[in-house]
């Protein structure tokens, strides 16, 4: 019986790679780069029959020779890397793994919101520099308790944050400009629909869960940031072109806003002088939200079960539609 060949097409440590490797189905072969090269991809997908890909762009230059390609498996949901549109040409569908993302984003999103309202960031380093803030962080530190958060998308991610934002005792509003909620779910979860501008001007926590598409590009411009409240803080787990970096900035050094929690960025990785790196009402991480071995590991599981599908003639799961 002939083997399969799956790319990774993202360069990673060879700890990441035997974790992928631990849930290698039978019959599979992974290929893996020796550097972070394009031409290494370009050259490699010619001979694969599958593509696993986390964040490394796919560009129709890439997918013209990729002729044995039966699909492109994105170990998470956000695919605006890839270009869809080649791929559909060529009928090379697009998967997605939910699977051990959505939990980890929700879980990074209670803790971005906790470290800005703690001054989690501003607290250690100038504890390790021998000072001690013991009384000096209180003015402008807060609890989650009684706040109200706002959260902008109410799919798989924004229900994940909402279920863990409950327990804090907060009140939680959201908007969907798709996404029809039943009651009995509403009612479940406590939470409520508003529009967008009430859920700005209400909201102490606003937090984006929504896809990048042309029509969520840069949704969070100068205008949005003032319709804020002056003491909200602004979370972004999603992506970061769906923010005007520039005008975040003025907002957080002018405290139109109070503070930020990102973990995306415009240009990732950031470039060394970006002026949010010199505030001190941030907290910042490295598009880390899913990145945890146990995350990996499920997602590794879900995506190669979607691998195994195709090679039976079934229809994958989480297809890009
Ligand atoms: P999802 O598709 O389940 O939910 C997205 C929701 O956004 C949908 O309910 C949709 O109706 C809504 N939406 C789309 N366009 C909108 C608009 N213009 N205005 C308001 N709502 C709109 O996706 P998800 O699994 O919840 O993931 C959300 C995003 O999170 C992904 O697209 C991805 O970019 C990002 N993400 C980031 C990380 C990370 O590591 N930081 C990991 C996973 C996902």
């Amino acid at each position: 019986m002939s083997r399969f060949k799956v790319i990774y097409l993202n360069h990673a440590t060879e700890d990441v790679y035997d974790i992928i490797r631990s849930q290698l189905p039978d019959g599979f072969d992974l290929i893996t780069l020796e550097k972070d090269d394009d031409q290494e991809r370009r050259e490699k997908i010619k001979e694969v029959d599958f593509v696993l890909v986390a964040t490394a762009k796919i560009t129709e230059d890439m997918l013209r020779d990729a002729k044995k390609l039966k699909l492109i498996q994105h170990q998470g949901v956000g695919y605006d890397t890839t270009d869809v549109n080649t791929a559909k040409r060529m009928g090379i569908p697009i998967g997605l793994t939910p699977e051990g993302t959505s939990i980890g984003v929700a879980e990074h999103t209670i803790l971005l919101i906790l470290a800005v309202y703690k001054k989690i960031v501003v607290a250690h380093n100038s504890l390790v520099k021998g000072e001690w803030l013991q009384f000096a962080l209180r003015p402008n530190s807060y609890e989650m308790y009684g706040k109200t958060l706002g959260l902008i998308g109410f799919g798989r991610i924004g229900r994940e944050v909402a279920k863990r934002a409950k327990p804090f005792d907060v009140r939680i509003l959201y908007y969907d400009k798709y996404i029809h909620v039943p009651v009995d779910e509403k009612e479940k979860l406590g939470v409520e629909e508003v529009s967008f501008k009430r859920l700005l001007s209400e909201a102490d926590i606003v937090s984006l869960h929504v896809p990048l598409t042309n029509e969520t590009r840069s949704m969070m411009n100068r205008e949005v940031f003032k319709s804020m409240k002056n003491s909200a803080i602004f979370i972004n787990t999603a992506r970061g072109a769906l923010v005007d970096e520039g005008a975040l900035y003025e907002a957080l050094r002018d405290r139109t806003i109070a503070g930020a929690g990102l973990d995306v960025f415009e240009k990732e990785p950031p470039s060394a002088d970006n002026p949010l790196f010199k505030l001190d009402n941030v907290v910042l991480t490295p598009h880390i939200s899913a990145g945890t071995k146990d995350a990996l590991i499920a997602k590794m599981r879900a995506a190669f079960a979607n691998l195994v599908r195709v090679t039976k003639g079934e229809v994958p799961f989480n297809l890009v539609p």
